[in-house]
């Protein structure tokens, strides 16, 4: 019998499912389970086409429309996903393997809440008038790019598909969207309820496909803009092939961010925040902070606490069980990712506080690691793992912390927790990272801009800020006055 995950076609273009039984297969297997609950294919070259010109000619009829009425339908789409959030984060669950108690507060949701945002935003979003010299006056209008290419990493299928789209329709553009290979269900409905909620044909395509298809959409005439959540490795060449043809990039990548705990920070919550930095979504969030560095005084009490509430807390189990809430790792390869780094730590002298251990059952499980007494040269402590490993670094004073904490190539996030208000906002000034927390971590919310800097990325989602990566500004310039020329 087939299985519910399974979709009916591979692609979505031009507002409907189309299949090519041609392109490479793409295994979908449930992380919970390791079995294959659905097969799709890749893109071929005829699908590739066939998606940007549906996008290609759809875009200057969606531009046209006016921003209240791109608005409208992003609204309608936020209502459609909000109603169906329950068979949305079950597929999310059997797309990701991520706890259904997760995924049920904040995919779904959070793709919601991108296509309300920016479907609100999209009525006002104008140009300005810019009075001159004389009477002479210019002003801006504000442009639609054309067609833009989202490109997304496994770990928010349903959300990265709205954090592109929502803002790039809002602003009169056009989408074809690649999920990750390893996750390529969610997107596919999110496509289906953008045509629902009154998008046009072709304003929202999604084609499936692994890194080869990617490079071919990045590269096409017809796109104007690209955007990629992803690694570093995979955000170089993206740009760079992008930078080759002058197309306008977000980069939202990878990153090794530093959450710092001062002594006086009030312990239950510095717990809290380093295992909302570390542990969610089974450790598969880009901005964790992996690198939590506690100062001297309070480091025994957090690692005995943090123990302590791991051991009680974590339950490992069926995903779709709404008691459980640690899932298994995406894939085979992101585990055996985590079982490498996890022997480093050991073999670099990292002492193991708790977890190491790998339950014995199908599908792709870890439990939860510690370690303590990492140093900054240790692998765990400079590479990106992607996996549930938190590293336990020590500090004495706030300079060195900082240096520290700074001394890495990445720049997506990071994080303090401390009682003292003026070192907070002092930290947080110094810290080399787009995406800053005090006293929390990991909120994202869609009012806020969200990106990183150095290697982690360039642009930002989310908020007004993002309008300005997906649109750009015509000047006209009106002379009032006889026009002077020298000669
Ligand atoms: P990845 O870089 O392997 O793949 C990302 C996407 O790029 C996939 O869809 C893949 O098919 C595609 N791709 C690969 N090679 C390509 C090429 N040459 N041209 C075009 N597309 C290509 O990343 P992943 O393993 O899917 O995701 C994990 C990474 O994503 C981690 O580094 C994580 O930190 C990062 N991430 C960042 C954010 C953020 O917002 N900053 C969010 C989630 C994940």
């Amino acid at each position: 019998m087939t299985h519910p995950a399974q979709p009916k076609a591979s692609h979505y273009i031009n507002g409907e499912y189309v299949e090519d039984t041609s392109g490479a297969e793409i295994p979908v297997i449930y992380p919970a389970t390791g079995e294959v609950i659905a097969t799709l294919h890749a893109a071929t070259p005829a699908i590739v086409d066939q998606a940007l010109d549906a996008a290609k000619n759809a875009q200057k009829e969606w531009a046209a429309m006016s921003g209240t009425e791109r608005g409208r339908v992003l609204r309608r789409a936020a209502d459609i996903m909000r109603e169906r959030n329950h068979d949305l984060s079950v597929l999310e669950t059997y797309d990701t393997g991520k706890p259904y108690q997760e995924t049920s507060e904040v995919d779904a949701t959070s793709g919601a809440d991108a296509l309300e945002y920016f479907g609100g935003l999209a009525g006002s979003l104008t140009g300005e008038h810019i009075p001159l010299a004389g009477g002479d006056f210019a002003y801006t209008i504000r442009e639609a790019l054309g067609v833009c290419v989202g490109i997304g990493a496994w770990n928010y299928p349903t959300q990265i598909a709205c954090w592109k789209g929502a803002p790039a329709l809002a602003c009169g553009n056009t989408m074809v969207f690649k999920p990750s290979e390893s996750t390529p269900l969610c997107a596919l409905k999110v496509a289906e309820i953008m045509v629902e909620a009154g998008a046009p044909k072709g304003v929202y395509n999604v084609v499936q496909g692994y890194g080869e298809v990617g490079a071919k959409l990045v590269t096409d005439p017809r796109v104007a803009k690209v955007s990629l959540t992803g690694s570093v490795p995979t955000g170089k060449k993206v740009y760079a092939a992008a930078a080759a043809e002058m197309k306008h990039v977000t980069m939202e990548l990878g990153g090794k961010s530093p959450l710092i705990i001062f002594d006086d920070a009030d312990l239950e919550n510095a717990v809290s925040g380093a295992i909302l930095a570390n542990f969610y979504s089974t450790g598969q969030v880009c901005s964790n902070g992996t690198r939590v560095f506690v100062q001297k005084g309070i480091k025994e009490a957090f690692l005995a606490r943090l123990k302590e509430r791991l051991d009680a807390g974590i339950k490992m189990g069926d995903p779709m069980d709404p008691e459980v809430n640690f899932g298994p790792m995406v894939n085979e390869n992101q585990l055996n990712i985590v079982k490498k780094y996890v022997a480093l730590g050991q073999e670099e002298g990292a002492r193991l506080v708790t977890g190491g251990g790998y339950p014995e059952k199908d599908g792709f499980w870890v439990e939860p690691v510690v370690f303590a007494d990492v140093q900054d040269d240790m692998t765990i402590a400079r590479e990106e793992i992607f996996g549930p490993v938190m590293s336990v670094l020590d500090f004495d004073t706030e300079e060195e912390v900082l240096a520290r904490a700074n001394a890495t190539e990445f720049g997506l996030a990071a994080g303090v927790f401390t009682a003292d208000l003026t070192r907070g906002h002092r930290i947080a000034a110094g810290f080399e990272a787009g995406t800053c927390y005090i006293n929390t971590y990991n909120l994202a919310p869609v009012e806020a801009p969200f990106g990183g800097s150095k290697a982690s990325g360039v642009g930002r989602e989310n908020s007004k800020l993002a309008i300005n990566h997906y649109s750009e500004m015509k000047m006209v310039y009106v002379s009032m006055n006889d026009v002077e020329a020298p000669f």
